[in-house]
């Protein structure tokens, strides 16, 4: 072969290996192509997954609007006629038997604490008598009441801490309460309102519920309920409002079907799904 020859042989062969042969040109259509098509349907997914309707969420309003200040201030103010002196319904006489019982309560009925703490306050009311028991003798006492092996075992070691630590009292501050074991957040709360008057807020389940329902304060946890209604409720009903709520929630905005026809708060009450 020549040079010319081997020249020319050269240029044809990457002439041949940088142009795409018909096969690869078709294949390339067809992959543009089908890039293409799954394009238009992605974007076609995306028009129709924007026109879906939006599920339901629990995030969803389950009043018309906020209640407006005056709204709550009579919200309240009837409440306050209704029950002058509302308390809770936990039975106790001293703020170490108080502890008890709110640290008793957790997933259990107050009627229930009740039946177990009339007993086992007999046996022992102050921290150093209650932490001599033992842990086994106090479980006992408990245990018609759920979760009681954890209850038992959390009241026994807070027993400890407030008769070696505070004197055998019950401090008054959040952080010295929930550094108790078994005093969260809640219990915290109540104590503080029910013992040391202080105007807190305990949000549990009934609250919860007739905060968000009401349009009264409401939000998606418990920590932002709390804070909503401490913004919200005028001053001169917030040292009392925690048991006025509770006790509408308990007995008349119940879960599954409120008492809406016996309801004092009717008016005030911006729930869109009001019962007769
Ligand atoms: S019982 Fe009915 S009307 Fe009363 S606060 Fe609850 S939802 Fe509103």
């Amino acid at each position: 072969m020549t040079d010319a020859e081997k020249k020319s042989s050269t240029t044809q062969k990457v002439t041949t290996q940088n142009e795409a042969s018909p096969k690869t040109k078709r294949s390339t259509k067809k992959a543009s192509s089908t890039k293409s098509d799954s394009a238009k349907k992605s974007t076609a997914k995306k028009t129709i997954a924007k026109k879906r309707p939006v599920k339901k969420s629990t995030a969803q309003k389950l009043y018309q609007r906020l209640m407006t200040k005056d709204e709550i201030e009579a919200f309240f103010t009837i409440l306050q006629r209704e029950n002058p002196h509302p308390t809770t319904e936990l039975n106790y006489s001293s703020t170490f038997e108080l502890l008890v019982a709110v640290l008793l309560s957790a997933q259990s009925t107050d009627v229930g604490v009740n039946k177990a703490t009339v007993h086992l306050f007999k046996a022992a009311n102050k921290p150093d008598t209650m932490y001599a028991l033992g842990e086994e003798k106090i479980r006992d006492y408990i245990k018609t009441l759920g979760l009681y092996n954890g209850k038992a075992a959390n009241l026994y070691q807070t027993c400890h801490i407030l008769a070696t630590q505070y004197n055998n009292e019950v401090p008054d501050t959040r952080e010295a309460l929930e550094a108790l074991p078994g005093v969260g957040r809640k219990t915290a709360n109540v104590i503080l309102n029910t013992a040391f008057r202080q105007p807190t807020m305990a949000v549990d389940t009934h609250i919860f519920r007739l905060s968000n329902r009401t349009g009264l304060a409401p939000g998606k946890d418990v920590l932002e309920v709390e804070q909503e209604l401490l913004k919200r409720i005028p001053k001169p009903f917030l040292l009392d409002a925690h048991h006025w709520l509770i006790l509408h929630g308990r007995y008349t905005c119940v879960a599954r079907k409120p008492r809406c026809g016996a309801c004092v708060v009717y008016d005030q009450c911006q729930f869109l799904e009001k019962t007769e």
